[in-house]
């Protein structure tokens, strides 16, 4: 094993070296690499079928069992609020477990992935003495039944989930599952298991029975192998569009409940009435925050004409004054790229975009020379139909155009495949709403980027995803709704 740079004393979860129950026994593994210099420093196990099976099978027991299932619900929550203690506890190491493992800064993973996915196993620890049916009156013979409905655990929920934000994708996925009662079986992105493995490590000490948060590390087809098992009940995905077709195709032999955050081509438009000071720099970071490799990362800029220039040049400062840097050290802004394979296609992507006449200009002070870096990238006057303007591209490479009349910003924003997140930058409160209820996407953000909350739904009309996160709508992903009549004659 490679020494771990700025993170030599760092001690990798127990469950890489295959201890445990639910070791995997296949003997294939991916080698887990560092972005921030293309050196592996482990070997992951890939899951085989077999594997997939057994620990599957357990967590359909668990499911089951009096352990779990006839936990009252303040136990339940007593549990998953020691877990987030636990993490609290662990901060620095599974913090710098999931910047090796990333190659994002590690500060900030301790300032926005840790605590966000710590905030969402609290909230939704609030929520199973909370949970309930109701009652109802039919409406023909009213005095003659009884008539009420309880919200039943769905069964054994597969989690699937990207490399971009590890811990809190999965997290959004496990505390709501957990939270109504489900067990769960996460498989991360075979990039950045380890977040994963230490959790499910934290949720063993802390005394959850085992079988009701496992993880299978590995590659597609284990996730394929998992998505498809018939005793999983529901999938919950997050990742790319094609890979959310193909879980969606697989549910139908057995109609397994699919919900699907997929990718996007967020827009945003800048009046020309904005308040630029916040605007440019949230236009800017709205892009280039985690190196552009957010779902919801408002991709496509769409400026009024009169300060198209001016707005252009400070989202190049920006851009500029970002510190690209390793993972370990405090000072780094943005990390890398996840892989060499994403760092290829980002190049292809502004690569194509040049060859096709588009002006594309480099916003960075300096890369670092070895690793997955990319710098922020800027092109200008984007044609509507350009690949640019219509692919996701996970990366920090913003397409901008400039517009004359809001209704043609409109327009342009809605003329996209996808519709996850949209932005409008504007002082004119009229605007505002209006410009907020003609935009096609889950969140319409105004004068502000990048939040989420377990307060409101989060989700993607068109192709961007099927179902919502977040909020108390996600519970009902988790849930069952059972009618119950009783006659009272
Ligand atoms: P992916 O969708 O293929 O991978 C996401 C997860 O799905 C991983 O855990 C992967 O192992 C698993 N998976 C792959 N094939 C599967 C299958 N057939 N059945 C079940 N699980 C399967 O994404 P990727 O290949 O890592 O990235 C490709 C592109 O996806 C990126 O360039 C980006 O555009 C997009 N992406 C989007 C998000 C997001 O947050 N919406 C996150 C990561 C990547
Ligand atoms: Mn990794």
């Amino acid at each position: 094993m490679t020494a771990l740079h700025g993170f030599e004393n760092l001690a990798l979860p127990d469950t890489i070296l295959r201890a445990g129950d639910d070791a995997i026994t296949g003997t294939a593994t991916s080698v887990d690499i560092d972005p921030c210099t293309g050196d592996a420093f482990g070997d992951i196990p890939v899951a085989s079928p077999a594997d997939v099976d057994r620990i599957v099978d357990a967590a359909w027991h668990a499911f089951r069992s009096p352990a779990w299932r006839d936990i009252n619900p303040l136990a339940r929550e007593r549990l998953m609020h020691r877990l987030a203690d636990a993490m609290e506890a662990d901060l620095p190491r599974l913090a710098a477990l999931e910047a090796l493992d990333t190659g994002k800064p590690v500060a900030i993973v301790e300032a926005v992935d840790l605590p966000a996915a710590i905030a969402w196993l609290r909230a939704y620890a609030g929520w199973p003495s909370k949970i309930a049916g109701r009652a109802g009156t039919l409406s023909a013979t009213p005095g003659s039944y009884h008539v009420y409905s309880r919200r039943e655990p769905i069964g054994v929920v597969a989690a699937i989930t990207p490399w971009n934000f590890p811990l809190v994708l999965a997290m959004w996925k496990i505390a709501p599952a957990l939270a109504a009662g489900c067990t769960v079986v996460l498989k991360p992105a075979p990039e950045t298991p380890l977040s994963a493995l230490r959790l499910a490590e934290l949720a063993r000490e802390v005394g959850f029975p085992a079988g009701v948060l496992s993880i299978v590390t590995g590659d597609g087809a284990t996730g394929a192998a998992l998505a498809s098992h018939p005793r999983i009940a529901k999938v919950a995905f997050t990742g790319s569009t094609a890979t959310g077709q193909a879980i969606l195709a697989a549910s139908v032999p057995d109609l397994k409940r699919i919900t699907l955050e997929l990718g996007g081509k967020s827009p945003s438009i800048l009046c020309a009435d904005a308040d630029l000071a916040t605007a440019i720099p949230q236009a800017a970071m709205g892009c280039f925050f985690n190196s552009g490799q957010v779902c919801y990362a408002g991709t496509r800029l769409y400026v009024h004409r009169s300060i198209y220039d001016q707005v252009l040049e400070g989202i190049a400062a920006v851009g500029a004054s970002q510190k690209l840097g390793r993972s370990a050290d405090r000072e780094s802004q943005l990390g890398p790229l996840i892989s060499a394979r994403q760092h290829e296609r980002v190049s292809g992507f502004v690569d194509r975009a040049r060859a096709a006449g588009i002006e594309a200009m480099t916003a960075s002070s300096a890369l670092p020379r070895s690793g997955y870096y990319f710098p922020p990238t800027i092109l200008r006057d984007v044609p509507p139909d350009a690949e640019i303007a219509r692919d996701e591209v996970f990366g920090p490479v913003l397409a901008t155009a400039p517009f004359d009349e809001i209704e043609e910003a409109v327009a342009l924003a809605n003329d996209s495949a996808f519709g996850l997140a949209a932005h409008v930058f504007t002082k004119d409160l009229s605007v505002a709403h209006r410009t907020a209820a003609a935009l096609e996407a889950g969140t319409v953000f105004v004068n502000c980027i990048l939040l989420a909350d377990p307060a409101f739904p989060f989700g993607g009309v068109k192709m961007s995803g099927m179902g919502r996160e977040n909020g108390s709508e996600v519970l009902d992903a988790y849930l069952e709704p059972k009618s119950i009549v009783m006659a009272l004659a």
